[in-house]
């Protein structure tokens, strides 16, 4: 290793481990990249399970973004297919298109609904809020209590460990709610899943003869061993500050995955479960890949309120513990918050991404 960096680079997700390929590559920077897990790929990372199935390790990952330079990015280490994302939610014992469109209703109802009736319909059920306040009113003021019982008000509570009203607009409003047919979950103009897996996609950013990796470290164990001008950290941003304010409170989920002797399990990538089981929903990565196998891997995913922090809570009293922590970190003129447990928001790949090569372009123009 050499005896000084230019950049201490913490975590290897994707926002550390865009932001070190950029000033890598970019910049000519010499950077350490230290990650705590025994791999990079941060929560993107997936793998080979045995019975040879690429599988994501922490739930379902899909490409999408409406980024162009984000697309050609990633797109510049390897290719990518054109998977679209389409999910399935079961309600009623019905297995129907989520977001909700025109074919959930008409199947749902047993109607036959156009479009306009539709919109006509929503009208006379819809709930009238006199302001958007909370991820139940995001809902409700356009589909009405119906809908939003039957598609969000048990997952969400499964999910968070609260009901939509408690939840910052931002959570519910991720999903998008449709008149026409169209059952996409994303309507982003780029999608696509890396042709050889998330992993493969780290590996070829992190080659580079400026990066060393070291992975199974807590950075803070080497601290004192290394000697760097810069940091960027990408971990929780509270660990960062040894929980000065109090410990910022995550989401965290567990996996149960299963080999079925199958070709396919179920008609999509992803089918939810708002009202039934603890998990939320079941996800079949053949799907995403399009590997050809005469077995299936599938995941069952359960909310958890311990563990890894992988979601910050969208909920205002978290927030504003949050500004005390972007306060502290704004005195630090040598350090650089970057990504979802850094920043605490409940950012895609793709805005991880993006904030990487604006971070790096940021540091560019200031030298
Ligand atoms: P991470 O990927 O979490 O990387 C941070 C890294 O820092 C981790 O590897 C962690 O181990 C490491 N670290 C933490 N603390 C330390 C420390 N003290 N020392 C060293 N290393 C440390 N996004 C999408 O675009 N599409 C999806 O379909 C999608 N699905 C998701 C499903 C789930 C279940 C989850 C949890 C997230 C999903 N996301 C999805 C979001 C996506 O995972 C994030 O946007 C992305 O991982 C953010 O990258 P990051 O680098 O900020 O964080
Ligand atoms: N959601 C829901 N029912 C669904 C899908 C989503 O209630 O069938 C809500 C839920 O609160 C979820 C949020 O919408 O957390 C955002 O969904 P998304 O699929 O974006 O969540 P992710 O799995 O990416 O966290």
């Amino acid at each position: 290793m050499p005896e000084r960096y230019d950049f201490l680079v913490v975590g290897a997700g994707f926002a550390g481990s865009v932001s070190a390929e950029r000033l890598a590559s970019k910049l000519n920077k010499k950077v350490l990249l230290v990650e705590k897990r025994g791999h990079i790929g941060g929560n993107a990372y997936d793998f080979y399970d045995d019975a040879g199935i690429l599988v994501h390790k922490y739930g379902a990952h899909c490409f999408h973004t409406n980024y162009d330079d984000v697309w050609d990015y990633v797109r510049s280490f390897g290719e990518f297919n054109n998977y679209v994302h389409r999910v399935r939610t079961c309600v009623d014992g019905k297995i129907l298109p989520i977001p909700i469109n025109l074919t959930t209703v008409n199947a749902l109802m047993g109607k036959q609904f156009s479009e306009a009736e539709l919109r006509a319909y929503f009208e006379t059920v819809r709930i009238r809020v006199p302001e958007v306040k909370n991820s139940r009113d995001v809902v409700v003021s356009v589909v009405g209590e119906y809908f939003y019982e039957k598609f969000f008000k048990n997952y969400t509570f499964k999910q968070w460990g609260v009901y939509p009203d408690e939840l910052s607009p931002e959570v519910t409003s991720r999903i998008p709610i449709r008149y026409d047919t169209d059952d996409r979950y994303f309507s982003d103009k780029h999608q696509g899943m890396p042709k050889e897996g998330f992993f493969k996609l780290f590996e070829k950013i992190l080659n580079h003869k400026n990066i060393t990796v070291i992975t199974n470290t807590d950075y803070k164990d080497v601290l004192e061993s290394v000697k760097f001008d810069k940091i960027i950290y990408t971990g929780p941003v509270d660990y960062f500050f040894d929980h000065m304010h109090g410990k910022l409170p995550y989401r965290s989920q567990s996996f149960e995955f299963e080999t079925h002797d199958t070709e396919y399990f179920q008609e999509v990538a992803v089918v939810n479960y708002p009202n039934d089981f603890r998990y939320t929903k079941i996800t079949e990565s053949k799907h995403f890949t399009y590997q050809k196998h005469h077995q299936t891997t599938i995941v069952k995913e359960y909310p958890e309120a311990e563990g890894e922090p992988y979601y910050p809570m969208p909920m205002e009293n978290a927030r504003k513990q949050y500004e005390r922590y972007a306060k502290e970190a704004e005195k630090l003129k040598t350090v650089y918050f970057a990504g979802r447990l850094a920043q605490y928001r409940y950012y895609n790949m793709d805005q991880a991404i993006k904030q990487a090569l604006d971070l790096v372009g940021t540091i560019a123009k200031g030298e």
